[in-house]
């Protein structure tokens, strides 16, 4: 049967107008990047048209000769990048890699300590909302209110009374570096399961911006497309004596069958990520970052921690403008091309849907090839947004300026990123 020879023209020229969206505008949201042509090729493969539950060599259907080789050589890659023993390449996401590791590693019902979301934890560590609330006993740990870091004395305080059998380090809101090493010594000391939640920051671990917590932890779960700029999808390292059942909580136990065009996509990632250049990357990302909150910290922004050590900031409005919401903030600066997602600053007074901050990344204007230049310009592009959020006149000047900055860093050429079809 030949397929439709209409042109399927709705959704086609929404994505066109997608990748106009991408070009013409700023994207500073820390949790997203820009994936390499290659690794969008993997995922636009016939892969796709493939059934393969299970692993390799061991899966439920036929046909299975190269998609055994491509995932054996995805995991491989991600094992050698990172320096684990065993891993699983199969999540579809960064919440079903966590969930399988609760899977895999916990009863119902267990105790498990984790940050705060308030101070910049993930949904998965704990939120009465999401599975994790629901089906685990969270007890939150935060941070300092001093200097608004991993407040570790709370963590060992918490761990002593609470004896939990894993605690969960990462966040998905918070400008510092986590050491593993603390951490590791408080899970030896009352026997918790370490797990370490680099979502956010894989990509500067494997480019060696950041310290690696595969020696430390006993499990390692991310996400492939923020900073380690591959598919969207998840990953779990682990330690070789856990394989096993994170392999059997992945599947059968939470996912069916796995999507081989995005494990495709992650090896292709995971190679790039290993290169000399994707080193250069990750650090550029960092020195963009504190290039940002400098030029937005002497514009009168309050940056929460003072500033930042990775590839994102936290900003408190209310030193800006007290009556500055971040819904606010973050709807104006939409309306200029510029986008960000509002955030709440550590024990915000207003609501998660309202919040008193902006979370900012760097990620994606480094994988255009911006700089500090660039990040100062966006300061002030920033900053003359939210004097006024108002002044529709200032915000449209704004948004011709972005566009006109964008245009000098092309993220694939000209017309590349459009489909081929139709
Ligand atoms: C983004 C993120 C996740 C979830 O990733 P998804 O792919 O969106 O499910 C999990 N943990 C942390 C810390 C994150 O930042």
């Amino acid at each position: 049967m030949p397929w439709p020879t209409q042109p399927d023209t709705e959704i086609f020229d929404m994505i066109d107008r997608e990748v106009d969206r991408q070009n013409t505008g700023l994207q500073l949201i820390a949790s997203e990047n820009f994936t390499s042509p290659a690794v969008m090729d993997a995922v636009g493969s016939v892969l796709t048209n493939k059934y393969s539950e299970g692993y390799p060599t061991k899966r439920y259907y036929g046909g299975n000769q190269v998609v055994d080789q491509i995932e054996d050589l995805a995991r491989q890659r991600v094992c050698e990048l990172f320096g684990a023993e065993a891993a699983n390449v199969q999540p579809h996401s960064g919440a079903n890699a966590n969930l399988g590791v609760y899977l895999a590693l916990l009863e119902a019902g267990d105790t498990v300590l984790g940050l705060s979301l308030d101070h910049g934890g993930h949904l998965t560590h704990g939120s009465p909302v999401n599975i994790s609330g629901r089906f685990y006993d969270f007890v939150s740990y935060g941070l300092t209110p001093s200097d608004e870091r991993l407040d570790l004395d709370q963590l060992r305080d918490l761990a002593r009374t609470h004896r939990p059998k894993m605690i969960v380090a990462g966040a998905t809101a918070y400008p510092r570096i986590i050491d593993p090493a603390p951490i590791r010594e408080i899970c030896d000391e009352v026997g918790a399961l370490f797990l370490f939640d680099a979502a956010h920051i894989a990509g500067l671990i494997a480019g060696s911006a950041h310290p690696n917590p595969v020696p430390y932890a006993d499990v390692v779960t991310f996400t492939t497309h923020k900073t380690l700029r591959g598919p969207r999808g998840g990953c779990i390292v682990s330690r070789a004596e856990h394989a096993a059942a994170i392999d059997k909580a992945i599947f059968p136990g939470l996912q069916g069958g796995p999507l081989e065009h995005v494990v495709a996509g992650k090896a292709v990632a995971f190679r790039e990520a290993a290169t000399a250049e994707f080193g250069d990357y990750a650090r550029q990302i960092v020195a963009n970052a504190v290039a940002l909150a400098g030029a937005l910290g002497e514009r009168g922004f309050r940056l929460v921690s003072g500033g930042t050590e990775n590839h994102l900031m936290l900003i408190d409005l209310r030193t800006f403008d007290a009556d500055l919401t971040g819904k606010d903030a973050q709807n104006a600066l939409d309306d200029a091309g510029i986008t960000l997602n509002k955030n709440t600053v550590p024990d915000d007074p207003r609501s998660p849907f309202v919040t008193s901050g902006l979370r900012i990344g760097t990620p994606a204007v480094t994988t255009q090839g911006m700089g500090e230049t660039e990040m100062v310009t966006i300061a002030e592009l920033i900053t003359r947004v939210l004097r006024d959020v108002g002044d529709t006149a200032e915000i449209a000047a704004v948004r011709s300026e972005v566009a006109e900055l964008c245009a000098g860093f092309p993220v694939y050429g000209n017309d590349a990123g459009r489909p081929t079809t139709p």
